[in-house]
């Protein structure tokens, strides 16, 4: 028998502006694994993100058609505010709350969650989220000190550990690492992979860099001109890619 998608998208039509910026999208992605959408700038790949998770609410001049369930509920007519509370989000450029301590910024996303009921069990999941987001051993003595005495990539990490403190289902990446050097990249794509194959967290990671893709996805969504142009597991993309976008990509010629 085959699972439910974690999110499952119908018909999606999106316009900013007037301007058509996705158009007739359908994906299935499924649960527990690693989804990459890839595809060049501009392409629409931010859009789709911030239709899942309703952040398109707040884009002036949009306007969506279509149908996204995600885990069963109806995301475009949900509750927003409910909705985003189970959906767990990175964006490219690191943004740790500035005024609270290490331990607040993540805390605070437990709080809003009610995912602890004791301070014990508070500092708990402050630990547990900080060593999934592989930051524990080099915060723990400092937990108390603010976020801007991190380097960047730490502060990308703490923003990984806030958003699994919620405790979402569905972990949403857009181009997290687009900013961060090598080191701390590698750091972030074992994170995912963990929590994956450990938690059965679903996630969709979303790249330009057709080598990311091939170290974390398990499948491939490349979206091009705001079409869905192609779709499948990782191994059969990198090596059959059909597309003439996705060839040239897998080839190095375009970036
Ligand atoms: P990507 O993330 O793949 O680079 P985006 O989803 O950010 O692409 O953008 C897709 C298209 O939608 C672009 O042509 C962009 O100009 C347009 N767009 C996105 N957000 C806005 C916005 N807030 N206002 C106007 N146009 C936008
Ligand atoms: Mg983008």
């Amino acid at each position: 028998m085959t699972r439910q998608p974690a999110v499952s998208i119908r018909g999606l039509n999106v316009w900013i502006r007037g301007k058509h910026v996705l158009k007739n999208i359908d994906l299935d992605i499924p649960e527990a694994a690693v989804t990459v959408i890839l595809g060049p700038s501009g392409s629409g790949k931010s859009t789709l993100l911030r239709t899942i998770n309703r952040l398109i609410d707040f884009v002036p001049g949009a306007k969506v058609e279509g149908k996204v369930l995600v885990f069963g509920v109806d995301a475009l007519k949900a509750d927003p505010y409910e909705l985003r509370s189970r959906i767990g989000m990175v964006f490219q450029t690191p943004n740790p709350f500035p005024h609270m301590s290490i331990y607040e910024n993540v805390a605070v996303a437990a709080k809003i969650n009610r995912v602890a009921k004791t301070r014990e069990e508070l500092d708990q999941i402050v630990k547990w989220a900080l060593e999934a987001a592989r930051l524990w051993d080099e915060v723990k003595d400092r937990l108390h000190d603010p976020p801007t005495a991190l380097s960047g990539g730490q502060q990308q990490r703490l923003c990984l550990a806030r958003a699994l403190a919620m405790r979402p289902k569905l972990l949403l990446l857009d181009e997290p690492t687009a900013n961060i050097d090598a080191h701390n990249t590698v750091m972030i794509e074992n994170a995912l992979r963990s929590l994956v194959e450990e938690l059965g967290l679903t996630i969709i990671l979303v790249t330009h860099m057709p080598h990311q893709a091939l170290r974390v996805a398990d499948y491939i969504a490349v979206i091009y001109n705001g079409q869905l142009v192609e779709y499948g597991p990782a191994d059969e993309i990198a090596v059959n890619p059909k597309h003439e976008f996705t060839v040239k990509l897998f080839k190095g010629e375009v970036g």
